[in-house]
């Protein structure tokens, strides 16, 4: 279980907070969306979950163990982050899933770590992908393998940022329906920005508003309704139920 407690962080001394007291609670083998508007500090909160960023305040534990004092390959033990675009430099796609094994084998990669690459490749289906060069790939393929790289950590949460970001409408499926699988046979917690709001509701089990620094409402799908998608978007919207799933339709400029 992931806990943050009231996370506070400013990047100057100066400046104003961008955390003022963040909490959010997700369960093991949940997946978790943050949501709210650029610049609400998505990517901080994920900064200081990661350990990139040192919060000011506050405490952040997982499994009940204190994160912000967890030595860094412990934390990569625990924790996988799967940025938005990733860059692997002119590898094979084998080498980048194996890069996944550092935190377990620091210098030299073992046997046992070229089989576990060997099993996630098969798992996903990209054997047939792994001596070619992750440049060589689409955006698409490329994602796949960020998520094949942070499956090699055997982490027990995964960090995505905006995972479908630069992606088709096929890939974006195929991403979310690849991580929704692994969360559930390998009961991974997933914690995860998404701009697109249907996709979050068909993505995620719980949802996590981000407002004026903190979360201003957490739950699952039953929390996601118009009054608070205006309250943190500033935007109109209508939730209607299509085949008994709730769909997101408009904006301030549908009535034009
Ligand atoms: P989001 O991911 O929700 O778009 P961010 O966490 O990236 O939001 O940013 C939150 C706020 O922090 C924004 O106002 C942004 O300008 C500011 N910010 C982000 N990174 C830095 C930085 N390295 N230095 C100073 N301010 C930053």
């Amino acid at each position: 279980m992931l806990t943050c407690e009231n996370v506070t962080f400013r990047y100057e001394k100066s400046g104003l907070p961008v955390l003022r007291g963040a909490s959010l609670t997700l369960e093991q083998g949940q997946i978790g969306i943050l949501l709210g508007k650029n610049g609400s500090g998505k990517t901080t909160l994920f900064k200081t979950i990661l350990g990139i960023r040192r919060p000011s305040g506050g405490a952040i534990r997982f499994d009940g163990e204190d994160l912000l004092k967890m030595p860094r390959r412990e934390r990569a033990r625990r924790i996988a982050y799967v940025p938005q675009d990733i860059q692997f430099g002119a590898l094979t796609v084998f080498d980048s899933v194996l890069m996944g094994r550092v935190a377990y084998f620091g210098l030299k990669a073992s046997h046992e770590d070229y089989l576990a690459v060997e099993k996630i490749l098969r798992d996903m289906g990209l054997e047939s992908y792994a001596r070619r060069n992750v440049e060589a790939l689409s955006g698409g393929e490329r994602q796949k393998i960020a998520i094949a790289r942070a499956m090699a950590q055997e982490p027990k949460l995964m960090v995505f940022d905006e995972p479908t970001g630069n992606l088709d409408i096929r890939n974006e499926q195929l991403i979310i329906r690849e991580a929704k699988k692994l969360a559930r046979e390998k009961n991974i917690s997933i914690l995860s920005s998404l701009h697109d709001l249907n996709q979050a509701l068909a993505f995620g089990d719980k949802f996590f508003f981000l407002k004026d620094g903190v979360v201003k409402y957490a739950g699952g799908p039953e929390i996601v309704n118009e009054d608070v998608i205006q309250d943190i978007f500033d935007i109109d919207v209508k939730m209607v139920k299509i085949d008994n799933q709730k769909v997101i339709i408009g904006g301030n400029n549908y009535e034009h």
